[in-house]
C-alpha cells in the first residue's frame, strides 16, 4: 500500500486535536495514491505544480479542493484559475494583479495566502515583512476585489534546529496578529505551515494548515 494508512490517520488526528486542517501533499505521488487517499475520504490535495495538478484534476472526481502550494508562474494562472481552492503562494505584488486580472475575467473571487519567507535558506521564496505591507495596503484599500486573502503561509528551515524552526514558525504567527491589528482583512484565518518534518512544532505554534506529503507514503510499493 503505498499510503501509509496508519500514518496518515495519526497525523489527522493531530490535526484536529489543535483544529487544523491536513493538505496531503501529493506532488510527483501517481494518480493511484491519490485515489487511495479520496477512498480513505480525503478531499483537499497540494500540488506545487501547475503542469502536475492539471492532469490529476481532470481525471479526479469534482469534489476535490485543490492547494497549489508552488511558485505561480503568471502565465500558468488561468488554467487553475476556475477551479483552484487555495493558492498559498502569492509571494509577489505582479502576482496579485495577475490573480485579479483573472478572477475578473472569470467572474470569480480567487482565495489566497500570502506567502512569508523566513528560513534561512537562499532557495526558499516569499515576502518579507516591509513587501508584504505594499501588498496589504492595496489589498485593503480595495484594488484586488477578486482576490480574497484569507491567510500567511511560511516554510521553515530545513534545519534539526528545534529552537530555530519554532520561531520561525512563531514569527508568521507575530506577523498574523500584526496583520489582523493593523488592517481590516475580514477573511484572514488561515496560517499554513507544517511539512513531514516539522507539523509536531507548526501545531503547537498555531499552525491551521499542514501542507504534509512525504511522510504519509510508503518509500515504494512491497513486492508481491
Ligand atoms: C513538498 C512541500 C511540502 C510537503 O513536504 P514534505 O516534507 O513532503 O511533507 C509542503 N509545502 C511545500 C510548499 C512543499 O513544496
Amino acid at each position: 500500500m503505498p499510503v501509509h494508512t496508519s500514518e496518515y490517520q495519526r497525523v489527522l488526528q493531530e490535526a484536529k486535536k489543535a483544529n487544523a486542517q491536513l493538505v496531503v501533499v501529493t506532488k510527483t505521488r501517481p494518480l493511484a495514491d491519490l485515489e487511495e487517499l479520496y477512498a480513505l475520504g480525503h478531499r483537499d490535495f497540494g500540488e506545487n505544480r501547475v503542469q502536475e495538478l492539471l492532469p490529476k484534476y481532470e481525471a479526479l472526481p469534482k469534489d476535490i479542493r485543490w492547494h497549489l502550494i508552488g511558485t505561480l508562474q503568471s502565465n500558468k494562472l488561468k488554467y487553475i484559475a476556475p477551479f483552484i481552492h487555495l493558492i498559498h503562494s502569492l509571494d509577489r505584488l505582479s502576482l496579485l494583479k495577475e490573480l485579479n486580472k483573472e478572477g475578473k475575467k472569470i467572474g470569480r473571487v480567487i482565495p489566497c495566502l500570502m506567502q512569508f519567507y523566513l528560513a534561512q535558506e537562499e532557495s526558499k521564496q516569499g515576502l518579507d515583512w516591509e513587501e508584504a505591507q505594499e501588498l496589504l495596503e492595496a489589498i485593503e484599500a480595495g484594488k484586488y476585489p477578486h482576490i480574497s486573502l484569507e491567510g500567511l503561509m511560511t516554510m521553515a528551515s530545513f534545519s534539526q534546529d528545534q529552537a530555530l524552526v519554532r520561531s520561525e514558525f512563531l514569527q508568521l504567527g507575530e506577523y498574523f496578529s500584526r496583520i489582523q491589528e493593523s488592517y481590516q482583512l475580514p477573511a484572514l484565518r488561515q496560517r499554513s505551515m507544517g511539512m513531514s518534518g516539522d507539523y509536531a512544532l507548526a501545531l503547537q505554534a498555531g499552525s491551521t494548515m499542514l501542507r504534509v506529503g512525504s511522510l504519509l507514503f510508503c518509500e515504494k510499493e512491497p513486492e508481491s
